[in-house]
């Protein structure tokens, strides 16, 4: 495939590309956000375990519980709106 500096590569293409590794779950926190999409593409907002992995995710801290770093969540997603 020709090199062509001077625009983006085809994101469909690189998102098939990153689906067939793997990294079909791009950070919608980035994505909702307006990341540009190789910031959202390039990590998963959570990990297999339900630990945050988005550092911009990370570094918001939830104005409900309190919760950052690995609990890091919106407001939307708090667990103490399942009451
Ligand atoms: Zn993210
Ligand atoms: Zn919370």
């Amino acid at each position: 495939m020709a090199i062509r500096p001077h625009s983006w590569p085809d994101y469909d293409v690189i998102g098939r590309e990153l689906r067939s590794r793997g990294f079909g779950d791009k950070c919608r926190f980035c994505a909702n956000n307006g990341e540009l999409w190789f910031v959202s593409t390039s990590h998963k907002l959570k990990d297999e375990q339900g630990r945050t992995r988005c550092p911009m995710l990370q570094a918001y801290t939830c104005p409900k519980c309190r919760a950052c770093g690995l609990n890091a969540h919106t407001k939307k997603y708090c667990p103490t709106n399942r009451r």
